[in-house]
């Protein structure tokens, strides 16, 4: 099996690693796996930076700028009107109100071209091989309330309204209606408004990324995508097949165990109790299992100790037949956090058995190294 690793996601504690001890543990890393590429936290020190290049290169690992396209860290001081905009006319709100779960409108000019101008200059100031692009999407709708759900501002309705759509009608449709109809319309690739809407979603996320990619290729390179699981994937916009293009690889954030964003659990748990709610739990579980083609966990309860090793396959293929001839990597997460994520040796040896015999490129440690217990990458050896 080919590794990827993630390390170094921005936080409070970064501020307390040296950069010799960050070195060190990635020096374990690479010394315990055949690892090929070192995918980057965003803001680092150039000293954290420098540090982990060295331990890349010297292991002959490509070194990746791990980097949120559609957040606001470094953006000038009216960014804040920048921010995607939910239906009830408010930004959309960010999970656990973090800055790095804060969406940027795709469609806002002044947003999008200090996006790629941000992503471009940090690329030139690093030793880096490669972007590996990160919040390519939409806000995620899982929150209790339709507030979620975006981008209704006026650089939106224009766009859409250029393509013949007309957002103000959406906003109308998604604040009377319940969330499992605009999810059924929208998984089932329904014609109509809310089916058009969310192809219209895809496209200004694809051609966003196509753009950050181009502009990358010309500056010779390399483009990875960090893309939700394909179950999850229409939620936020995310078309895989129109996406893959752009890159010279994607990882499908197909995490087993996460209960945060981008994880199956937390997110297909949000529906399933909305559409619980409007009936009978045993039967909106079985009507999203179907809606999602993935086994889902037999009560609501038990979402919390997460989806079968045998999701990670099912997901891991249909990643391989989106993608085209986009290499795939997925995503399997091997942090340990309290109450975000735990994952145990029976089922990791379980996923990486079940995903043998799909198509994939490999497997990319998620979703950052410093979390990852050092014993867990003995798991992944063969
Ligand atoms: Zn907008």
């Amino acid at each position: 099996m080919r590794y990827i690793i993630q390390y170094l996601e921005p936080g409070p504690h970064l501020a307390h690693i040296a950069p010799r001890e960050a070195a060190h543990r990635l020096h374990r890393a690479l010394a315990a796996l055949p690892i090929e590429g070192v995918l980057l936290g965003w803001s680092l020190s150039p000293a954290l930076v420098a540090s982990c290049a060295r331990e890349a290169q010297e292991a002959g690992a490509a070194l990746y700028l791990w980097h949120p396209l559609l957040t606001a860290q470094g953006a000038p001081p009216e960014w804040p009107s920048w921010r995607a905009i939910g239906p009830t006319g408010q930004p959309a709100p960010a999970y656990r109100n973090l800055p790095e779960f804060t969406f940027l409108c795709p469609n806002h000019p002044e947003a999008r071209a200090f996006v790629i101008e941000r992503l471009q200059k940090a690329l030139q100031e690093g030793p880096f091989a490669g972007a590996f692009l990160d919040r390519i999407r939409w806000p995620s709708p899982t929150g209790n309330d339709h507030a979620h759900w975006a981008c209704f501002c006026p650089f939106c309705q224009r766009q859409a309204a250029q393509n013949g759509l007309d957002l103000s009608l959406i906003q109308r449709i998604l604040c009377t209606r319940p969330l499992s109809a605009a999810l059924r319309a929208i998984y089932r690739g329904e014609e109509g408004p809310l089916g058009e809407w969310a192809r219209w979603r895809e496209e200004v996320i694809s051609d966003l990324v196509r753009g950050a990619a181009e502009m990358l290729h010309r500056e010779k390179k390399r483009v990875g995508l960090d893309v939700w699981s394909p179950a999850l994937a229409p939620l936020v916009g995310q078309a895989l097949g129109a996406l893959a293009p752009s890159a010279d690889w994607v990882k499908v954030m197909t995490y087993l165990r996460a209960w945060g964003p981008a994880g199956l659990p937390y997110e297909v748990a949000h529906w399933a109790r909305q559409m619980a709610e409007e009936g009978e739990e045993g039967e909106a579980l079985s009507a999203l299992s179907r809606l999602l083609g993935l086994p889902l966990p037999p009560t609501l309860n038990a979402f919390t100790e997460g989806f079968a090793p045998h999701a990670f396959a099912i997901e891991a293929e249909r990643a391989c037949a989106f993608a085209g001839h986009a290499p795939v990597w997925v995503g399997l997460d091997l942090v340990e956090i309290p109450g975000i994520c735990h994952i145990d040796e029976p089922t990791v040896r379980a996923a990486l058995r079940a995903v043998r015999q799909t198509g994939i490129a490999g497997i990319v440690l998620s979703w950052d190294l410093w979390h990852i217990p050092l014993e867990r990458l003995d798991w992944l050896k063969e």
